[in-house]
């Protein structure tokens, strides 16, 4: 009898290789979108990698923000450009967010994974965000706007929301008709 060494299930990256260029953007209503990402231990060259490579996904795209389990990886990682400018660009490892004050804002919101769709979602105006960067360090940052909904938006993902599950019942059933769509093209993986 031999014993299988197994990965630290809390732990996600360097559990298996990824290969930052065979990356590409996932959609409704594919699993993984689902699931609840892990902790990224360490920011090593694959971390670099991914990101780079999600960073550049969603300019093509284009978007805003792209989160780690929208090309398939389960870890707490996204980036975010809300300016558009690759210069602005910015990547969030292990993020957390605090609302700043108790004002909320309601904002049309899309998702690279839910292709045309728009509903209307309320989160709190400004928020505060601190997490972990390319370099392994913290930071903090503060911002409102169009900053503060990406951010909001993209931690999300992380833990498996979709904005189809903050939507008013009105977009919602606005939504119904795509959603159905977008199940009918979904190939599960391996098939
Ligand atoms: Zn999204």
């Amino acid at each position: 009898m031999t014993r299988i060494a197994r990965p630290d299930p809390e732990m996600s990256n360097s559990v298996m290789p990824v290969d930052p260029s065979a990356l590409s953007i996932i959609r409704y209503p594919d699993p993984r979108l689902r699931a609840r990402c892990r902790a990224i231990e360490r920011v090593d060259e694959t971390v670099v990698a991914v990101a780079r490579r999600m960073l550049e996904l969603m300019h093509q795209a284009p978007g805003v923000g792209l989160a780690a389990p929208q090309v398939g990886l389960n870890w707490r990682l996204f980036v975010a450009c809300p300016s558009t400018n690759p210069e602005d660009d910015a990547v969030f490892i292990n993020p957390s967010i605090s609302p700043v004050g108790r004002q909320l804002a309601e904002y049309e919101e899309g998702c690279l994974s839910l292709p045309e769709i728009e509903v209307s979602v309320m989160r709190p105006a400004e928020v505060t965000i601190e997490a972990t960067g390319l370099d392994g360090r913290t930071f903090q940052m503060s911002g409102d706007g169009l900053a503060a909904r990406v951010w909001q938006h993209e931690l999300d993902h992380l833990d498996g929301v979709l904005i189809i599950d903050r939507a008013t019942p009105t977009d919602r059933l606005a939504s119904q008709r795509k959603l159905r769509e977008l199940e009918e093209e979904f190939k599960p993986v391996g098939r």
